[in-house]
Order: structure tokens, then sequence, then C-alpha cells
């Protein structure tokens, strides 16, 4: 089975939030079940020059007015994952954010930037010369590349089946209608059965719209962006594509975030032998200059921090968790200039029982996540979440609003839940006083050390590897293929 992947960013070589991590994973996950995965991605600068193994395949010509344009195959370093890199200077040889320019705005010509990207996906499903490689499904991610299917519908013909992945609802790359002429597509796409979405060519509404499949990052999101509270105007369509809508959940890079044998740890632990989370414990609070207390309940966060994440709730509830309820709390994270005030203002004045890191530091969020006896993630929306899942495979107990991937993933201790879900404390209103009642109830269990350490191993124990989201994906593939593609 042959598939295109195509997206605006991949880990490591270029990244601005989850579709990277999971661009740069998933193809390789995919690749291990005997898939022929190639992805299609901006040659910026930095992925030029990071690939190996370069060698130009393509002469792309001049299209959509972005000025010459050449096709690059190459490797991704480590992985070996193969790379088709449009190298279109013009359009890419910026330096810095992939969306924005250097005053925070984005870039003016982004139509034409994400409509090249879309368009050369399109030509290599419709012209096997091109490469002489041509796939049997097209993978496109998020709305950068969300005009491929448009294409390959306005150009008719022999296509591959089209599968489309909505990483986060809220970005839907939205553009005048004048960019329709520049983009080379007919005046005909332009209604509501196409790519027009109040009054503007809208690339996710594209990308929903033309593709046979389309899919979201957890199954609770699913269902989530089929309702006005977080669909984002898009839930009329996904409702009335509910059928062909499918939540497949992330998985996270067990290379990476695995307790057994973690760099940055100084003591390592598994499933079946977790005595050195403890030492982990105590080296994080020696680390942070809290008081080396075993007994006091550590909690943490590790986050952007902004009202999405919910961290408005917790600097609510702080100040009487770390004064009345002896708590302890390790934050990491930036964002928001209002809550990293609200967060700096609480550790001055709570130094003795709170350390606060203002900043990204992967390091420091091992050892956190290593540390931590409570993870607190009560985001109003997540679409699928990734550190909840860090959370549970290092032990520490996570309490999250009942939201998202949150839902899918983590079942309050006391009820039931989805299977291969980990045990956490789980509120169903946003409110800190529900976050505050959370605390309190793993106040309790922490208590009962034996209870709490059969919940963190049996957390610990439970498998968010790629393979499982691979193997979905395989079985949406191939089911896709069965019904005889999209020809
Ligand atoms: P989102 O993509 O919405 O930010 P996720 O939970 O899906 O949330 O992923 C966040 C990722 O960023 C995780 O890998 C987390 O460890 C990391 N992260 C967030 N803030 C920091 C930070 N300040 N320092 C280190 N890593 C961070």
């Amino acid at each position: 089975m042959r598939v295109l992947f195509v997206s605006s960013e991949v880990f490591p070589l270029i990244k601005t939030g989850g579709l990277a991590d999971v661009a740069g994973a998933l193809p390789l996950a995919l690749a291990r079940l005997k898939t022929d995965v190639r992805l299609l991605m901006p040659g910026y600068p930095a992925a030029l020059e990071a690939a190996t193994h370069r060698k130009v395949v393509a002469d792309l010509g001049n299209h959509l007015g972005a000025g010459p344009a050449r096709l690059i195959e190459g490797r991704l370093a480590g992985s070996n994952l193969p790379l088709l890199l449009i190298d279109c200077p013009q359009l890419y040889a910026r330096a810095g954010n992939p969306y924005l320019g250097p005053d925070g705005k984005d870039w003016p010509d982004n139509a034409k930037r994400f409509g090249l990207l879309s368009y050369t996906a399109a030509r290599l499903c419709a012209d096997k010369s091109l490469i002489g490689w041509q796939p049997d499904i097209l993978h496109g991610h998020d709305w950068q590349a969300g005009l491929a299917p448009a294409y390959l519908a306005a150009w008719g013909g022999p296509r591959p089946s089209t599968i489309f992945t909505i990483h986060n609802i809220a970005y839907q790359g939205n553009f005048d209608p004048s960019v329709l002429t520049e983009l080379e597509l007919p005046a005909l796409s332009f209604q509501p059965d196409g790519l027009e979405y109040y009054g503007n060519v809208s690339f996710l509404k594209a990308g929903c719209w033309y593709s046979d499949k389309i899919t979201t990052v957890s199954p609770t999101y699913a269902r989530q962006i089929q309702n006005s509270a977080q669909g984002c105007g898009f839930e009329g369509l996904l409702t009335a594509r509910a059928k062909d809508l499918h939540g497949i959940l992330n998985g996270i890079d067990d290379a990476i975030w695995n307790p057994a044998s973690d760099p940055y740890l100084t003591q390592h632990f598994q499933p079946g032998d977790m005595q050195g989370k403890a030492k982990n414990k105590a080296a994080l609070q020696r680390e942070l200059g809290l008081p080396m207390q075993p007994g006091r309940l550590l909690m943490a966060v590790i986050s952007r921090l902004n009202d999405h994440k919910g961290m408005d709730l917790v600097i609510n509830c702080l100040p009487d968790l770390l004064m009345n309820q002896h708590c302890q709390f390790a934050g990491l994270g930036s964002g928001d200039a209002l809550f990293e005030t609200g967060f700096t203002e609480l550790a001055d004045r709570h130094s003795h029982h709170m350390a606060l890191h203002i900043g990204y530091s992967e390091p420091l969020a091992h050892r956190i996540m290593a540390g931590a006896d409570v993870f607190l993630m009560p985001s109003r929306m997540e679409p699928c979440g990734l550190t909840q899942m860090y959370a549970l495979k290092y032990g520490t107990i996570p309490i999250v609003n009942a939201t998202g991937g949150l839902a899918d993933t983590v079942v309050d201790f006391e009820l039931e839940g989805p299977l291969n879900a980990g045990r956490g404390f789980v509120i169903e209103e946003t409110s800190p006083q529900e976050l505050r009642r959370a605390v309190l109830r793993a106040l309790a269990l922490f208590k009962d050390k034996v209870e709490w350490n059969r919940i963190a191993a049996g957390n610990a124990a439970l498998d968010f590897s790629w393979k499982q989201s691979a193997s979905h994906y395989i079985d949406l593939y191939s089911g896709l293929l069965r019904e005889g593609g999209g020809a």
C-alpha cells in the first residue's frame, strides 16, 4: 500500500505543535506495518538542510505564480523516512516560523504557499510520470493540505482514495475569494457544496468536503466537533459526514517517553518495579528547592499557559491547595502574559511550596513527569493531548477535564470507562471548585499508599504506542481500497 502524507511540519525538521509529532511518528509506525509512506512538505531552509540523501527528482515548473519549483527527495535523518520537499525559494526560503512573519502575523501569501503544497500533492496523485511513484492513498493533514482533494476533483480522472485529518479545528485556512484565480481552481468550486465557507475560500472546508474520509485525533473530539460548542462552524458539515468521520487517538513516542530508559532521569522505573518513582520525586524536590517531604502531594503542570488549557482554574485554586491542604506544586510552561504573571506572583508568594519555570525545557519536563504525584490538565478543549498519556506512563496520576482525548485516555478512579484508559480524576465541569474537589479526592487516595501505587503501576503498563494508532489507520486505508478507491 502506497501512502502520500502531506503535512506542513514534521518533527524533528520543523515543529510548532502536535501536528509535527504525528507527521514524524505515524509514517514510521505505518512503515513498520509494511506500508510505503512518503511525506510531502514545503522545502523550508531547515528541512532542506536537515534531510539526508537529497536529490532532485522532478522539475515542477512554475505554477500558481509561485516561481520556479523543484521536487527534492530525501530522508529524515535518524529514522530514514522518505521525504519529498518542494524547493520553491520564492515561497519557502524564509527564516523562522512556517506560518508567521517576524511581525507575528500570517505571511500574506500563505494561500499560495500552502496552495502549492496541496497542488503538488494532487499532481503526484494524478501523474505517475512525475516521479515514477503514485500513491493508493492521499492522506492530508490540517488546512495546509486541504486543497489537494479539491484539485483532484477539479481535474477529474482517476485518483487515489483520500483521507483528511483534522488536528485542531480552530485553524481553518480561510482566505478572501480573490485567491481562487491564483490558486487555479475553477469558479464552480466556490459554492457551499465545495470550498466556500461563509464567503471565504476555506482550505479546511475543502479538505472536509472533497475527501473520502475524515479523521481526527480522538474519538471524543470526533463527536465534539459535530456540536456548535467545539465545531468552530464546521459542525453542520461534519454531522452530515458523520459516517465518514473517525476519531483515532494519537500515540506517544515510547522511545522518548519511557521511564525505563529515559536519559533525563536519575533513577529508572517500570510497571513491575516502581521503586524508582519515589527517588525521582526526591530528586525533583531537591532540584526545585522544595522541601524533601515524601508525604506531601506534589502536583505538576507542563503546558502552554493559556485559557484553553484551563490554567486560570489552576491559578485560582493553588493558594488553598498549597496553604491549607499542604500540597506542593511544580510548574513548567510559557504562554499568555496574564498567566505567566499569575503563576509568577503565586510562586513568589508561596516559594516554600511551589517551584516555577517559565520557559521551555525538555529535560525538566521529563523530570517533572517522573517526580510528580499528580498531573493537572483541566483543559477546556483538547483534541487529543499528549501530556496526560506521558503522565500515565510515568505513574503520575492525571487530573483532567472530560474533553477530547482526555476523556478517551483517563477514566475517573471510581467509574468505568474506555478500554486502555488510565485511572485518574476526571472533572465534569470546568470550575476551580471542581478542580479543587478532584485534588481533595486525590489527597484522600494518596493516604492509601498501596492503592495509590497499584493504580500508578497499572497506568504505567498501558499501551499508548503509535503501533495501535497505525493499525487503525491501516484498517481505514484497507477499507477504502476495498471500496474501490476514489477513481
Ligand atoms: P498542545 O499540543 O496543545 O500544546 P499536548 O499535550 O498535545 O498539548 O502537547 C504538548 C507537548 O509540549 C508535550 O510534548 C509537552 O511535554 C510539551 N511542552 C509543553 N510546554 C512545555 C515546556 N514549557 N517545556 C517542555 N515541554 C513542554
